[in-house]
């Protein structure tokens, strides 16, 4: 099969979450499984362009239509760690991609919308004809509108459309103007409740809503999150649309690049290993002790990697720090956040602890430093208020890293707690699960853990190799959007 990845996001030349890792992986996967498989990006200039080989021009000129005129394009081909990707470069005024960063700027609804405008006519005017096109999130959500309603008639009548999202939060709620610009116009049309309008702003219309209408098949990155997106609230406004479309709707668990993510493999950690070599782990340990400056001694080392964003629980994430300090636990910080209140606040509580020889709080993004956490971590925490599926407990379930989580969507799917997950046997419980969101809740996980490691370390060690024996590779959702894809390929 032929199929065509639509991103703003590609790990690791243009990560900003795990958006990123999961179109790496997934591609990866389906590509060992025999398909044709290429991504579209934007060309940021922010881009890691150290992780792209044999970058070259493939399309000197393509020019896009945009607010009744065109924007003269250059697309560009290169390999990311083996995989296809073709860039598209706008040369406008506008320089849509060429700000310094990924997302946050005022017109972001327009340069996704550009860009997925751009991406649709690179395929039909060089001739490529995917099977399937995969959309991911609200920045590409209009592709399957825009090949209904206009690319259909022009020669794409055979594209069917996955639209997969990663999260609920970021629709894409906006005004006419997009219509305008992409050439959809029609605003009566567009307007109505059965396509585009908003679910409660009357006056607007909601990308992320076009593409559950207008996609053959629609996912969401894991079963918990798929039924609380139709269920609870945490669909943000769709929940209605979900249920109109339930058909074609369905959680999928994300996938973990186990070549990209291993500790047998890793090369930015200095000791590898394996569930079978699992002492080897305490050197990462050390060396990431030695790297922040943190005391070395007798005693367990908690860590938090993400984005610190409202979404992850970050009062929790404060109180977790100051709750393991006071509890003989070592705890490391990496995350940055584009929200300047949530930044001061953790600017502050690393000034806070600027001397305390247990603690490490790093406020950035930082790849390389985020294999060793992992890697040197006892335990990591992931207290979010709601979480689509979360990599970060993945990723730390494979290094052997225990989980301590909070019971939503993904991670609930995920992380069986040691003490409480009755249904479970006993090699499959893998970290502790909390429910509530508050400090109480965070507290008594913590604590389970934190004795554990000092009373009771063979049963510790016993929940890493749990951990490290569970199969969250792109395997089995690789299976499962292959199976996707034949399906709305014979619609
Ligand atoms: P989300 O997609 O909501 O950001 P996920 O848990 O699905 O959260 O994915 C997060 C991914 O981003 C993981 O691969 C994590 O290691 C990575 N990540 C998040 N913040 C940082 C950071 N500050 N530095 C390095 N990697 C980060």
């Amino acid at each position: 099969m032929y199929i065509v990845q639509l991103s703003p996001e590609l790990a690791p030349v243009a990560k900003v979450g795990g958006l990123g890792d999961v179109i790496f992986g997934l591609s990866r996967e389906l590509e060992i499984r025999g398909n044709h498989v290429e991504t579209i990006l934007p060309k940021y200039d922010c881009m890691r362009y150290d992780h792209i080989y044999g970058l070259q021009i493939e399309m000197h000129d393509l020019w896009v239509p945009w607010y009744g005129g065109a924007i003269h394009c250059t697309v560009w081909f290169g390999f990311v760690h083996g995989r296809k990707c073709f860039f598209l470069e706008p040369h406008s005024a506008d320089n849509y991609f060429n700000r310094g960063c990924y997302y946050g700027c005022d017109d972001d609804i327009m340069r996704f919308a550009f860009f997925t405008k751009a991406a649709l006519e690179f395929l039909l005017k060089a001739g490529r004809r995917p099977d399937v096109i995969h959309c991911h999130d609200w920045q590409t959500a209009l592709a399957p509108v825009m090949l209904y309603e206009m690319y259909q008639c022009i020669g794409m009548d055979q594209q069917r459309v996955c639209y997969t999202i990663h999260n609920f939060k970021h629709q894409g709620v906006t005004g006419s103007e997009v219509l305008h610009a992409t050439g959809l116009g029609r605003p009566e049309y567009y307007y109505s409740y059965e396509r585009l309008r908003d679910n409660f702003n009357t006056g607007a219309i909601n990308l992320m809503k076009g593409g559950i209408v207008y996609s053959n098949f629609v996912t969401t990155v894991s079963p918990q999150h798929a039924w609380e997106a139709r269920f609870t609230d945490q669909s943000c406004g769709l929940g209605h649309t979900l249920d109109l479309h339930q058909q074609k709707f369905g959680g999928i668990l994300n996938g973990v690049d186990y070549e990209m993510w291993n500790p047998e493999l890793d090369r930015y950690i200095p000791s590898n290993y394996g569930v079978k070599t699992i002492e080897q782990k305490f050197a990462n340990k050390d060396s990431l002790r030695d790297r922040l400056w943190i005391r070395k001694g007798y005693s367990p080392l908690i860590a938090y990697i993400g984005r610190l964003d409202a979404q992850k629980g970050v009062d929790l994430v404060r109180h977790a720090i100051y709750y393991a300090l006071w509890n003989n636990a070592q705890f490391v910080l990496l995350g940055s956040s584009p929200d300047p209140a949530i930044n001061q606040m953790f600017w502050e509580v690393k000034t806070h602890l600027n001397d305390n020889q247990d603690c490490h709080i790093e406020l950035g993004f930082n790849e390389e430093l985020s294999h060793l956490i992992y890697a040197g971590a006892d335990m990591i925490i992931v207290p979010s208020n709601f979480e689509p599926c979360g990599l970060t407990q993945l990723i730390g379930l494979k290094y052997g890293t225990v989980p301590i989580v909070r019971s939503v969507g993904g991670l609930a799917d995920t992380v069986f707690d040691k003490d409480f997950a009755h249904d479970k046997a006993l090699h499959e419980r893998n970290g502790f699960v909390f429910h509530e969101a508050d400090y109480h809740a965070i507290e008594y996980s913590l604590e389970r853990a934190i004795r554990l490691w000092y009373d009771y370390p063979e049963h510790f060690r016993h929940l890493m190799e749990n951990g490290m024996n569970c199969d969250f590779s792109w395997n089995h959702p690789g299976a499962h959007y292959l199976n996707i894809y034949e399906y709305i390929r014979h619609k």
